[in-house]
């Protein structure tokens, strides 16, 4: 395309401390949030017309942190299709060439909040269960394509008023240093699961120990793990679920297990003490019978030692949860991700840049031969929050990397089924 012709397609405007130079057809740019990564925008695209959210990601190829997560982002996202994962609708840069490149523009579907939001709301059974159903789906199909999470958080997960969900994020890459010995910067460590912490090995049922934590969070209105630190944050899994057993403490490697094992010991409390009948509604028969449910759903997702936690498959069977099951939903065939050393990718910054802007090219071809990926189904005009004015609540303070600088404002959640 002649440069001319590239340029005038293109208008800036100032969001926050930031300027988004996007294509024309998005207009009425109001912050919503922000991340690790950059800026997050609803927006009007006149092309779809409807309302989507814009991110922008600055230099994503600045160090290797920064890029593998970007590139790992966009091409999961170019892959994945599931109604419970967030959907790319398009990526454009506006540098014309891979010299000038700098930034890239990630256009998804616009939600309504995140789950931070929601956390703050009193949920009734129906709400929460669906919820937490679509979150296990979500994570269900992610698990299907070879991505085990590890890092879910209330901050990327996003709803809808009428309590549909999505999962934003594609978690850690199976190469990503974490664990107890590792010196701290600021990311949000509260839902990582006792194997992420103590640097163990990990199976898919990692990512049921944070669905747990959510659903203590939503349950309590309160972190249920709130560390410092890593360290800190062991202090308040084993205060209230207990010090856990020397068969578990054998399978640690030898530096953590010394750490571990001269940790003051704690009985733990038990789960009726850790969520007592007055945080649930239970008004009416079936609501105590419900509260019954969810608590014992939450004894089963918050145990220490992953080879006794529920599994996703049997959580989504789990009589609390499983009332929303639907095979479409829940075993949707999985997606082929089409770059196969995805987490093991070492590069140079120069490396990283040509391949992240190959991907934004690669899109913009694919996009030009009409083979767009499906939409998803959800995004009806029977949403009630689907119009511009509504969604898209400014965002007062727009730090990095906390839970506090997500600010969306969420509708009272209706439930949709
Ligand atoms: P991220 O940079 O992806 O971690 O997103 C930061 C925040 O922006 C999230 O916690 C949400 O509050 C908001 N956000 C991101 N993507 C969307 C979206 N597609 N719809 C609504 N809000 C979003």
């Amino acid at each position: 395309m002649n440069r001319n012709k590239r340029e005038k397609e293109y208008y800036s405007i100032d969001v926050g401390d930031s300027t988004f130079t996007v294509l024309k057809r998005y207009q009425n740019l109001r912050p919503i949030g922000s991340g690790a990564q950059g800026i997050v925008c609803s927006a009007y695209d006149h092309v779809l017309e409807r309302n989507v959210a814009i991110k922008k990601l600055s230099r994503p190829f600045q160090n290797q942190t920064h890029a593998k997560r970007a590139y790992r982002e966009l091409v999961l996202m170019k892959c994945v299709n599931h109604k419970n994962i967030i959907g790319l609708l398009h990526v454009f840069t506006p540098q014309k060439t891979l010299e000038e490149f700098q930034d890239m523009y990630l256009v998804m579907e616009l939600m309504d909040a995140n789950l931070c939001q929601v956390i703050q709301m009193e949920l009734d059974h129906e709400r929460l269960s669906y919820l937490l159903y679509q979150t296990l789906c979500g994570i269900k199909h992610l698990h299907a394509a070879g991505i085990i999470h590890r890092d879910l958080k209330p901050s990327n997960i996003v709803v809808k008023s009428d309590c549909t969900l999505k999962i934003l994020d594609f978690g850690l890459a199976r190469t990503a240093a974490t664990g107890l010995l590792m010196t701290p910067y600021v990311v949000t460590r509260y839902y990582r699961a006792p194997e992420v912490i103590l640097g163990m090995g990990y199976q898919a049922n990692v990512d049921i120990w944070a669905v747990g934590c959510i659903m203590a969070e939503m349950v309590r209105h309160k972190i249920l793990f709130p560390g410092r630190d890593y360290i800190d944050q062991w202090n308040k899994v084993i205060e209230q679920l207990g010090t856990p057993s020397q068969e578990f403490m054998l399978k640690l490697n030898q530096s953590v297990r010394t750490y571990v094992e001269n940790r003051p010991r704690y009985a733990g409390y038990s789960f009726e003490k850790l969520f007592p009948d007055v945080l649930f509604p239970a008004d009416s028969d079936h609501n105590k019978l419900k509260a019954s449910q969810a608590r014992d759903l939450l004894s089963k997702m918050l145990v220490i030692d992953a080879s006794k936690r529920i599994s996703v498959d049997e959580a989504l069977q789990h009589p609390y949860i499983n009332v929303w099951f639907d095979p479409a939903e829940v075993e949707a065939p999985p997606p082929a991700i089409s770059d196969k050393q995805l987490d093991e990718r070492e590069h140079t910054v120069d490396e990283w840049k040509e391949l992240i802007y190959q991907e934004v090219m690669d899109w913009e071809e694919r996009t030009k031969n009409g083979v767009v990926r499906g939409q998803p189904a959800s995004l009806g005009a029977a949403v009630s929050n689907d119009s511009h004015e509504s969604s898209s609540n400014a965002v007062s303070s727009m730090s990095t990397d906390t839970d506090s600088s997500q600010e969306t404002s969420a509708g009272p959640l209706r439930c949709c089924r």
